[in-house]
Formats: C-alpha cells, structure tokens, sequence
C-alpha cells in the first residue's frame, strides 16, 4: 500500500510538472439561465464550453418529462435490462432512435462511453469467419478514447490510419489479409479539431474491401443532417453506415449513449456485451428526458439552424478581432493558443476576470504546440455575449503574450 500511495504521489508531482494536472472548475448549471451557471461564491459565470450544444439540457418539455417519468417510476431503474430495468421509455426511445438514422434497430448503454467500449469490444471478440482469423480493425488516429478502449479489450490486428486521409486507409485495405474480417471505425465530427470526416470516401473503400463501418456520431446527432441524424443523415450515407453510435448527453442534453444498425447485430450485441448485460439500465426518467429531446430536436428546425447561424458568427466575429481562430467546418469554434500554461493562464483570466468559462485543451487532447481554447456557441449566446466575449479575449491576449515572450 506504502509502494502504492508513493507511485501515486510522484505520478502526480510528475502530471503537475507537466502543466498536466487537470482540476475541476466549481460550476453549477441553471436550467432556466443557461448558458449562465453559478461559480464560486454563488458568481454568475457565462460558459462558452458546454456540450449541451442547443441547450436542451433546460428545455422545458425535457425538464417536464423527467419529473413526470421521475414521480411516476422513481430514481433508479433497479435493474439490468435483463433483470427489471426495462421502462416502456427505455423501448420507445430505442425505437425513436433506430428511426432517427433510419435503422432496424438500436440498443441503450449507460454513456457514449460504454456504447463504443462494448459495442466495438462485442464485435472484435466475435470470430465469424473462423478461428483462426481475427479482426482487422482501421482506427482513425483521432479517435475518442471511448473507441480505443473498445479496441484494445480483445487481440485483433489495428491498423491506425492518418486523420480523415484516404489515401493512407486505402495502402492498408489494399494489403490486408482478404479472408480476415474487417471494419472501419471513425467519427463524423471531431470535436477537438471540429473537422468533418469524408464519409462517402470511407463508404466507398469499405465497400471495395468489404469492410464493415462504425460512425461514432456523437459530436452531430441531434444538428446534421435534414432531421438531425447526424452527418451521415447530411451526406445521405446512413444506410451504407453499417453501425452509427450516438449520445442523449451532448446536443440532447440528456444522458446515455445508443447503437443503432440491423436488427441481428444489434440483438447479438445485445446478447454477449458484458458493457451491457452487466450494468443497471438508464433511470427511466432519464430514458424518458432522452425521449422527449430527440423528438423536440428532430421537429425544431428552427433550434437547430440557429446553432449554425451562431457558430458562424462567432467564427466571423474571431476573424474580425485578427483572433487566431483555428478554421473549423463544424459548429465547434477553436482559438490557437499554442503553449500549454499560457492556455491555462487565458482561461483562468476569463474566469477571474471576466466571469467567462471556456476550457482549455492541452496535451494529451491535443499534441504539445496546439493547445486551445474551444469555444461551443449555443442557440442561446447571443451577439451581446460575442461582443463580452471577444474584448475580454483581445485584452488577456495583448497582455498574457506580452508577459510570455
Ligand atoms: C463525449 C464522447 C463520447 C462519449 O459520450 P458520453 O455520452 O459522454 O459518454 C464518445 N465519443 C466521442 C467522440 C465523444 O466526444
């Protein structure tokens, strides 16, 4: 334990040396006031990070559901799927879901987090061609962590391909083992670089390589797309995406991650993901909240433009303040900051001085010379909002790089 406790320590002295250690900013949401939270000693702090991206988190109809489902059945579902945790909100929100990407069928997970652990991990353990062949897995360098995980839970072959680069995905298909299984795993949009995968691209190369495909959607449901179903909806792709994976935690602003493909697989998954079977299904109010925003979102055009309109002009107001914007093709804003304490330094400014919270991304988000600040407008911050915003920035940037050249 003594050998223990001392690893930890130096582990730590270590991370902190490194400008690594990362510590929680005290922020409680306001349903009613969002984007505002409450900071410490109950300080108004406007966020400009949350991935609550249209605000939904607060939306009425949302709030509403939750406590009528809340009263009606309770805190927790008391049970796995299997077990008793089965609500009729759990079923209708699978469906709701299967049919926002216009799939068979789709299966609830208790985060994004798990759906890509198990749901990657499943497939991987499974050996449909044999024994003797396992998976060949081609991972995105820019893939969450959620993926990896799922990857490397089970032996199989990983090809890791250069960011959204076909010509790198395609050397690696070409020299594969033709008998082995394969499947490609990727995002649509990567909210740390905010780029947009070519979709199409990868479709076709699987479908030359007979490769299966697995779309991590999880920045774009709920915005893409002509009723929110995520990039591959946009692109018109969805039904060459053999498994499209989501959140309810993000532009849903509930909680909970899903898969959705055709029917068998989703079943099978079902059937042997230990991410799965093993963990108390989602409270139903919280199934139900899910229920309610994705109905809401997929009819609320209106809401969903707007993040648009706002993103872009966030990105026009940076470029007109000569801020170094990093140029995104998402709704996702980034500042080059480029040095990790300097990053932290900005957004400890903003807090302190301005009452203004973005986080900053460091190592090991980013690599080390592109630190960043990422800024998520949302339908709700307004011009006035921009204006603070982009003052504040122009004063703590003249002053903070003055201070660390
Ligand atoms: C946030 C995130 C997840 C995990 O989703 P949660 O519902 O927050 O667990 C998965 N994939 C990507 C790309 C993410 O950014």
């Amino acid at each position: 334990m003594d050998l223990f406790r001392n690893f930890c320590r130096e582990s730590l002295d270590t991370i902190r040396a490194q400008g690594r250690y990362r510590q929680f900013t005290p922020l409680q949401k306001q349903a009613d006031r969002f984007p505002h939270y409450i900071g410490t000693d109950g300080r108004e702090i406007l966020v400009w990070s949350a991935n609550d991206y249209l605000a939904m988190g607060g939306h009425q109809a949302v709030v509403e559901a939750a406590c009528d489902a809340l009263r009606a059945m309770g805190a927790g579902a008391g049970g796995t799927r299997n077990i008793s945790g089965t609500s009729p909100a759990h079923d209708a929100l699978e469906a709701e879901l299967a049919d926002l990407h216009g799939k068979d069928a789709a299966l609830l997970f208790t985060s994004g987090f798990v759906s890509n652990q198990a749901a990657i991990g499943a497939i991987l353990a499974s050996r449909p061609m044999g024994a003797e062949h396992r998976w060949q897995v081609f991972s995105d360098e820019k893939n969450h962590a959620s993926m990896i995980a799922g990857i490397k839970s089970v032996p199989a072959d990983v090809q890791v391909f250069a960011h959204n680069d076909m010509v790198d995905l395609e050397a690696r298909l070409r020299v594969a083992d033709p008998l082995a299984p394969k499947l490609i795993a990727f995002e649509s949009v990567y909210s740390m670089d905010a780029d947009i995968a070519p979709l199409a691209a990868i479709c076709d190369l699987a479908e030359r390589y007979g490769a299966m495909t697995y779309l991590d959607e999880v920045h774009a449901v709920g915005m893409y797309g002509p009723t929110a179903g995520g990039v591959s909806e946009r692109d018109g792709v969805a039904d060459r995406i053999d498994i499209i994976e989501g959140t309810l935690a993000k532009a849903f602003g509930c909680h909970g991650g899903y898969i959705t493909g055709a029917a068998e697989v989703v079943d099978y998954i079902r059937s042997v993901a230990p991410g799965f079977i093993f963990t108390t299904s989602l409270p139903p109010s919280t199934a139900a909240a899910a229920l309610a925003s994705v109905r809401h979102v997929r009819a609320d055009h209106v809401r969903r433009a707007k993040l648009f309109e706002r993103a872009q002009t966030l990105k026009a107001r940076f470029d007109a303040a000569g801020l170094p914007r990093i140029a995104s093709e998402s709704h996702i804003v980034p500042l080059h900051i480029g040095e990790a304490s300097l990053c932290k330094a900005v957004s400890k400014r903003l807090l302190e001085e301005f009452g203004i919270y973005a986080t900053p991304i460091n190592y090991p988000t980013v690599p080390r010379g592109q630190e960043r600040l990422r800024f998520t407008p949302t339908p709700l911050h307004t011009d006035a909002m921009m204006d603070q915003l982009v003052d504040a920035l122009k004063q703590i940037l003249a002053t903070s790089q003055r201070l660390a050249a």
